[in-house]
């Protein structure tokens, strides 16, 4: 049996795609393996967004390489997926002969394929094609990054063009899944005994599907909202759902969380900066003062939401003021929490043809500005937790101390407490005693 390393960078979206992946392996009769050094076959599924991507993939590869050759072994078969390999295909093979081939983000379902393909004999292939007509929704014997929380994939793509962003690029054009085939799927995962359900995409509520089926007519709700009802109405314990685009958080998203329990406390609504001028030349499609009338809708809410968010430092032309308005925002938000990135131009982007004019200290001095404030309030909202109960899912075992627990609330906020393993799979009350940087403690109750 062939064995099988597999590595993932990035988002939500990589991770999910790397456990289809895994699962497609495993059904054709791979193993799929932790240990680097045992591994016939090394997948490096990429991520874009970041810096410098194509570097990093290029120091990872020769690591491969050179840890194969200090043990005195051949180099495993290596195969780019996700999206560096979407962007840069061919390409790749003209950097480094390691590569044995290329997997574009809509072809990973063809990875037990390519691999049987390379041990024939091909060399340096790619396959940047589209997705199998079905999508494959294995439920039995999937590899999961937790085997009480399952990502489902709602949308894939992305049509906004943020003039900072690769995805619609990576990732091409948004398409989204049957409804009826979502909530099928969240049915049988149920049944095998899933906790918690993460509906993903780039933008889950730009969600349209080709025709409504299988979901219930409600004249003027948005095809999202729908969706959100149908799945609270399957019975699964707990629905989360990212990213959120902050034009298409339509009010009747909040309605829906107020009138479904299992529909959890959290809205991650990106909002990238403070300043309605650089959301224009961001070409975000909102301005602060849309962003705030959805804020309000949330915190109207009967339920406690946290919000969560991201923000770039230093876009092109952010001037101080630019980015005090930032700072008010964040202020006036109080964000359970915030990724901050430094801007950084990306190569085939609207924004890398303008002058990248905030210098490399500023872009650090705003970063460690707007951190300081995002913290602040984080522990603000973390101490008002104190002495009060929440609802823990308890996911794993904690990785420093082994008589403890780790797990997040409905908010998605991490909660651990003392516990054994036979509260694995649970949803536990513990009543919260203290608050550290991003974590809460407290005891089972
Ligand atoms: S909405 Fe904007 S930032 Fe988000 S994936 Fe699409 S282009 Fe990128």
């Amino acid at each position: 049996m062939k064995k099988v390393y597999l590595e993932t960078f990035g988002c939500q979206m990589n991770v999910s795609d790397s456990e289809r992946v895994a699962t497609r392996l495993a059904a054709d009769g791979f193993e799929i393996t932790p240990d680097e050094a045992a591994a016939d076959v090394v997948l490096l599924n990429t991520c874009s967004v970041r810096e410098k991507a194509e570097h990093k993939l290029f120091t990872r590869i020769g690591q491969v390489g050179k840890a194969a050759a200090d043990r005195g072994d051949k180099k495993p078969l290596l195969g780019v997926l996700g999206c560096v390999a979407q962007l840069e295909g061919e390409t790749l093979f003209g950097k480094t002969p390691a590569i044995d081939f290329v997997l574009g983000t809509r072809a990973v379902g063809r990875v037990s394929e390519a691999i049987d393909k390379a041990f024939g004999g091909a060399n340096q292939f790619a396959d940047l094609g589209e997705r199998e007509a079905a999508y494959d929704w294995s439920v039995a014997d999937a590899q999961r990054h937790s085997p009480y929380i399952a990502f489902v994939p709602i949308i894939e793509g992305c049509n906004k063009f943020c003039t900072y962003c690769i995805v619609p690029f990576s990732r091409g054009r948004e398409k989204s899944l049957p409804a009826t085939e979502i909530v099928q799927h969240v049915l049988r995962l149920r049944r095998e005994g899933i906790r918690e359900v993460h509906l993903i995409g780039q933008n889950v509520n730009s969600y349209r599907p080709k025709t409504d089926d299988g979901l219930e007519n409600q004249p003027g709700a948005t095809p999202f909202s729908k969706l959100l009802r149908a799945v609270a109405a399957t019975g699964i314990e707990r629905v989360k759902f990212t990213t959120s685009f902050p034009r298409d958080f339509h009010p009747d998203i909040i309605e829906a969380i107020n009138e479904h329990e299992n529909l959890c406390n959290w809205v991650h609504l990106p909002v990238q900066s403070g300043s309605s001028r650089i959301l224009k030349l961001m070409r975000r499609g909102h301005t602060v003062e849309n962003y705030l009338e959805r804020i309000e809708r949330i915190k109207a809410s009967p339920r406690r939401i946290a919000l969560t968010t991201d923000i770039i430092v230093g876009f092109p032309g952010e001037t101080e003021a630019d980015f005090q308005a930032t700072l008010d925002l964040a202020e006036y938000c109080q964000f359970n929490s915030a990724y901050i990135f430094k801007y950084s131009p990306r190569p085939g982007t609207p924004a890398f043809e303008m002058p990248d004019d905030v210098s490399a200290a500023e872009k650090t001095e705003r970063f460690l500005r707007l951190d300081n404030l995002i913290r602040f309030h984080q522990q603000k909202v973390f101490r008002a937790y104190i002495n009060q109960t929440v609802e823990v899912l308890a996911e794993k075992i904690s990785e420093k101390h082994s008589n403890q627990i780790s797990g997040h609330t409905s908010c998605q906020m991490v909660v651990n407490f003392e516990g054994a393993a036979d509260l694995l799979g649970k949803i536990v009350k513990v009543r919260i005693l203290e608050s550290k940087a991003n974590t809460l403690y407290g005891k089972i109750c």
